[in-house]
């Protein structure tokens, strides 16, 4: 079996080019998205990820976040329609608010999940209902992240059926926890971990690290290698998945969407290192995308 990624360069973005939208285009038109996750602990990680969805062109951004989390997220990103869902005694999200979440995801073009979750046992619940309810090849593109990839594995008929339309973006110890590995054989082979899971659960696998690798259901797999190690810091992942998400909603195939998200997270930490190669935030990826992905599409 083949096990060659193909790199993730410029050349091949600027042969993969993203869905524009017309001039006439509205906010729904651009693609709306939906961002859930955050908890009392880590009320941070949706600001991340919704304002990452927003500065990958998506047009309409709505996050669900814990009950007493919601009114300062809502103004920390006054772009956003902010939901605030009931919460656990251990600060997360109620799973019992599936069917209202499900509800507003089927009319979104993008869903990510995961960013900031904490209450294990409510976030795997909850995903893999979200999943379920989900069920079906049409309806948004799904984004799966942290520690809501814990839900996966109760959710796996209703993956394979989605056919594809599901990325999902763990670290080397989260996809051990998934796929019931340890860390170091996952990091032993990177590019068998992902196949199995890619073809397992029939979703997209985007294993990150110094070296991130992008696989699909099918087998195909890219790498790219370009990051830096300031990109190893918190929230970092957070911003990874919402460009991913806000790529998905814009109308990028889910494949394409992981590609081009990948490079772009990985190419503004380039470009914040060339001023300090450590010390960067994780906020200020945020603001540098817009013209990296002006400058790939020109
Ligand atoms: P997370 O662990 O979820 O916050 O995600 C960390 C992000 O930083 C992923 O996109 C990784 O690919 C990236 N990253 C982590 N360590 C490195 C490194 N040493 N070099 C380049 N990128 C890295
Ligand atoms: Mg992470």
């Amino acid at each position: 079996r083949k096990n060659d990624a193909v790199p993730v360069t410029r050349d091949l973005l600027r042969g993969m080019p993203l869905p524009h939208p017309g001039e006439e285009a509205d906010k729904d038109g651009r693609g709306r998205v939906l961002v859930i996750g955050g908890s009392v602990e880590v009320p941070g990680a949706l600001l991340l990820a919704g304002t990452a969805a927003l500065r990958a062109g998506a047009g309409k951004l709505q996050m669900a976040t814990c009950r007493s989390v919601a009114p300062h997220l809502g103004l920390a990103v006054p772009e956003a329609l902010v939901l605030g869902l009931r919460e656990t005694a251990e600060g997360g999200i109620a799973a019992d608010c599936v069917d209202m979440l499900c509800g507003r995801a089927s009319r979104c073009d993008a869903v990510l999940i995961g960013p900031g979750m904490m209450d294990k046992q409510a976030v795997a619940d909850l995903t893999a209902a979200l999943v379920a309810g989900l069920d079906g090849e049409g309806g948004p593109a799904l984004v799966i992240d942290a520690e809501a990839l814990m839900g996966l594995n109760g959710a796996n008929e209703a993956l394979c059926r989605r056919g594809g339309r599901t990325i999902i973006t763990p670290h080397a110890g989260e996809m051990a926890g998934l796929s019931g590995i340890s860390r170091e054989e996952v990091e032993a082979d990177p590019p068998a971990a992902a196949r199995h899971v890619a073809e397992l659960h029939r979703v997209i696998v985007v294993l990150k690290g110094a070296c991130t690798h992008i696989v699909t259901p099918d087998g195909r797999m890219w790498a790219y290698d370009g990051g830096n190690v300031g990109l190893a810091t918190s929230g970092s992942g957070d911003t990874l998945a919402g460009v991913i998400a806000g790529l998905a909603a814009r109308g990028a195939d889910p494949a394409q969407a992981a590609i081009w998200g990948v490079h772009l997270h990985g190419e503004a930490g380039n470009r914040l290192a060339r001023r300090g190669p450590l010390g960067f935030l994780a906020r200020e990826l945020l603001a540098q995308v817009p013209e990296i992905m002006a400058e790939l599409s020109a």
